[in-house]
């Protein structure tokens, strides 16, 4: 099995920089220009294969959002899992995985319903919670999990 790895693009320069999964929370430096690269402030998008390995890899923990596109409160969540992920970076991961593309995954959690927030720490579930909540809440969560 390949090691996936995943691209982040330079503030400064704009160049991809691929990265692994155990230092997405980690600031680094563009391997073009030589800048700083922040740590992943964002949600990421990701695939089953990508879900597993950054659970498995990461030193910090990962708060995934269960979504798909039909899901009205999903949408509501995604402004507030984005911020989410900007206040947490270097402290947490947030990934979003569609449930209609990726079902084994839901399944394995035992997603009935979504949003469906799941918290884990070294590939193991600390918390788990269905329907909206307010960003801070969601992130004590993280906090309890760290
Ligand atoms: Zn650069």
């Amino acid at each position: 099995m390949t090691m996936p790895s995943f691209v982040r693009h330079c503030p400064s320069c704009g160049m991809g920089n691929r990265i692994p999964a155990r230092h997405l929370a980690d600031a680094g430096r563009c391997g073009s220009c030589k800048s700083p690269l922040p740590p992943l402030g964002e949600p990421l998008d990701v695939n089953a294969e990508e879900f597993a390995n950054i659970v498995a890899e990461a030193k910090v923990p990962v708060l995934t959002d269960f979504w798909a596109e039909w899901c009205g409160p999903c949408r509501m969540a995604a402004p507030e899992v984005k911020e989410l992920a900007r206040e947490m970076a270097g402290k947490a991961i947030v990934l979003k995985v569609n449930s209609d593309e990726y079902p084994q995954v839901a399944a394995r959690f035992g997603v009935q319903s979504i949003p469906n927030f799941v918290v884990l720490r070294n590939g193991q579930v600390v918390s788990q919670r269905a329907g909206l909540a307010p960003r801070a809440e969601m992130r004590r969560w993280l906090e309890a999990a760290a």
